[in-house]
């Protein structure tokens, strides 16, 4: 694909990814704000200073080290659904999602664990890795866009892997992530993974890049 395929093929899923992440906002499956694929929305304080841009040292009390969340820049902007989704797919005849993390060959750039969270996410709700992402949420560095970006995961989900419908992994652990009761008809769409006695990886771990 050449870059104007590349840029329209981003587009595209960006578009549908939203428009379906919308849906999970309204229906109360994600939070967050449905502004967030529409408008330029303030800044938000790092959830891991509170904004204050240090923390007090544990057993020293008034010695305090920068914030390793945000790096000692607490006001943290909306994510670039655009970014994240350049580095998470891959462009070989179609746009598919990476088979690796893009967060673990990129570490210098900023935003690169924006982009690990949702592809690690993606990959849950579409039913291809249902193993609970604890990981995902402990790498993201109490960023405070983390609901929106689990929302647009569902939404990504959706359109790349339809028969998922954004929510295999959710169907599988629901008595764990309780979501709400989805319909029997629901579950049998899904891929495999989605069942609570299905595989658990339906993907090769083995990235094709
Ligand atoms: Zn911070």
């Amino acid at each position: 694909m050449d870059k104007t395929q590349i840029d329209e093929a981003i587009a595209a899923v960006l578009s549908g990814g939203a428009t379906i992440a919308r849906i999970f906002l309204k229906r109360g499956i994600a939070k967050g704000s449905l502004l967030v694929f529409t408008e330029r929305l303030p800044a938000r304080p790092c959830k891991g200073c509170d904004g204050v841009g240090k923390r007090e040292r544990y057993g020293s009390p008034g010695t305090y080290d920068r914030c390793t969340s945000c790096n000692g820049l607490p006001l943290i902007s909306q994510p670039d659904w655009s970014d994240i989704l350049r580095r998470c797919l891959t462009f070989r005849g179609a746009a598919r999602w990476r088979t690796s993390n893009p967060s673990l060959t990129t570490k210098t750039v900023k935003g690169c664990h924006r982009a690990g969270y949702v592809w690690r996410m993606v990959r849950f709700y579409a039913g291809t890795d249902v193993c609970l992402p604890m990981m995902a949420g402990i790498m993201s560095r109490n960023d405070p866009w983390l609901d929106e970006m689990d929302a647009f995961a569902h939404g990504v989900a959706a359109v790349l892997y339809p028969a998922s419908r954004g929510i295999a992994g959710v169907a599988r652990w629901g008595g764990l992530l309780s979501t709400g009761g989805l319909p029997s008809e629901a579950l049998e769409t899904m891929p495999m993974t989605a069942s609570p006695n299905g595989p658990v990886i339906t993907e090769s771990e083995t990235d094709e890049d």
